[in-house]
């Protein structure tokens, strides 16, 4: 049989697909209760996969068991309720559906023509971010795969609308010779940040970096005179103690100064969605340009950020790209407001979130998050020998115990013990344990199932600390 025959047939009895959904359901059901990290075994069967390029083609069913059997056990629970490493969002099931869906559909937005649905949407949750955010109605919106890449664009965007105002056309002139741009930001600036001034060619040496208080948020008064030739980054959810800056009075100075103010706000421009806790973001609006994730505190699947501007002109000229085939229409034209020309549709899931939740929704699931943060803070500094460095004004808490030497034993037991998952960091040269509240599936239980671990996990290290000795 010719390979399209057996592909046509694999439509025709879909197989394949009921036995991808039977997987997936299975995996849905025991996400909350299973391993929060992949066994040693798991990890070895890995190995399976390291073979050479089949010479032959493999039953499409043979495909899909063998990437289940191997593949599943090794996976992280980061959709479950108990995982709170980095900054990792669950994934609500109505994005998780909405993009199975998607994912026959198969969509680029990169112009109208080629899915007016993808298109439709973009412009319509444009609006909605618009509007949540309180964001100026100039502001356009492109949907890209992280805050990594809308930073980049964000920061693209800035470096336009500077150079063009001093008649200079980046695009054309590039950056040899150019009028000198000024980057100022924080100390605690966000590693993406720094790759894509990297990327941009400002130089990381040539940053202004500015001081931080003991949360992490910029100095105000610390901060250089201001002018219209400085980026100034700023930060929304520091990415160990959830600060934020300032907004209000730097975003002023800096808009006295023509300055262009970009804000790095992955999981924390929500904040701004939520009653309780907008006055984190107040004066956000103020800025030019803003990134944020759908896939961490929307809790979007993965793949999912968004790039904010309120000068369309300057993000579409940054991004610009033309060829004699594009047809450009009326309507939105989705690859003008990213880098990339085909993208997948990630916007139907992103709207999907939305729509689903409303803005009630919204400021219940993440509003939760921040109470369960709060939980963990408190319910930890019960425990003798742990210690909370931050103030829990959002989703994050620094835990540390008594000396560099346990904090780093306690947090390894703690993955050992794998009753919950969480990493390391370092915060002002001091070991610490880093906690992200980002799901949406986290239970006051699964809070206080995972603070016993930690007490559990404190005490085994203090015991071979005993043993040792001995
Ligand atoms: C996660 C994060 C980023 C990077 O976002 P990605 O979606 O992983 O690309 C940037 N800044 C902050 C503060 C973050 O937390």
């Amino acid at each position: 049989m010719s390979l399209q025959k057996r592909i046509y047939r694999e439509i025709q009895d879909k197989t394949i697909f009921t036995n991808a959904q039977q997987y997936a359901f299975e995996y849905m059901d025991t996400v909350f209760d299973r391993n929060i990290y992949p066994t040693k075994k798991a990890l070895q069967s890995l190995s399976n996969f390291e073979e050479q390029l089949p010479a032959d083609s493999t039953e499409a069913k043979a495909v899909l068991t063998f990437l289940n059997t191997y593949g599943a056990p090794a996976t992280l629970p980061t959709t479950g309720g108990r995982y709170f490493g980095f900054v990792s969002g669950g994934a609500l099931p109505i994005g998780i559906a909405a993009k199975s869906l998607a994912t026959f559909w198969d969509q680029a937005p990169a112009m109208h023509v080629l899915s007016p649905i993808g298109s439709q949407l973009e412009a319509v949750v444009e609006n909605w971010l618009q509007e949540l955010f309180c964001l100026p109605t100039s502001t356009v919106a492109g949907f890209v795969s992280g805050t990594s890449t809308a930073n980049l664009c964000g920061l693209s965007a800035a470096r336009f609308r500077i150079l063009e105002k001093l008649d200079w056309n980046v695009n054309k002139k590039g950056l040899f010779n150019a009028p000198k741009i000024r980057i100022v930001t924080g100390r605690h600036a966000h590693a993406t940040i720094l790759k894509a001034i990297g990327i941009l060619g400002f130089g990381i040496e040539n940053i202004e970096w500015v001081d931080v208080d003991d949360q992490g948020r910029i100095i105000a008064d610390s901060i250089p005179i201001l002018d219209d030739k400085t980026i100034l980054i700023l930060q929304a959810g520091n990415v160990n103690s959830g600060a934020f800056d300032d907004f209000e009075n730097i975003c002023a100075k800096a808009r006295e100064a023509n300055a262009w103010v970009h804000i790095d706000g992955a999981f924390g421009l929500w904040a701004g969605a939520v009653a309780k806790l907008k006055h984190l973001t107040k004066g956000m609006e103020q800025a030019s340009s803003w990134a944020v994730d759908g896939h961490k505190t929307l809790n979007t699947p993965y793949d999912c950020g968004i790039v904010l501007c309120t000068d369309k002109e300057a993000l579409k000229s940054s991004l610009h790209m033309s060829g004699s085939y594009i047809v450009e229409s009326k309507e939105r034209d989705g690859m003008f407001y990213t880098p990339e020309m085909s993208r997948r549709a990630r916007i139907i899931e992103l709207w999907a979130v939305m729509k689903y939740l409303g803005r009630e929704g919204i400021d219940e699931m993440i509003y939760t998050m921040h109470l369960r943060a709060q939980q963990f803070s408190s319910e930890i500094q019960r425990i003798k020998g742990f210690k909370v460095l931050n103030e829990v004004v959002f989703n994050q808490v620094i835990v540390q115990c008594e000396s560099d030497k346990t904090t780093t034993e306690v947090l390894s037991k703690i993955q050992e013990l794998r009753e919950c998952w969480v990493g390391g960091s370092t915060w002002f040269e001091k070991k610490i344990i880093r906690v992200s509240v980002c799901s949406w599936a986290t239970t006051e239980d699964d809070i206080t199932r995972s603070t016993i671990s930690f007490k559990k996990a404190l005490a085994q290290v203090k015991l071979s600390f005993k043993n040792n000795k001995n």
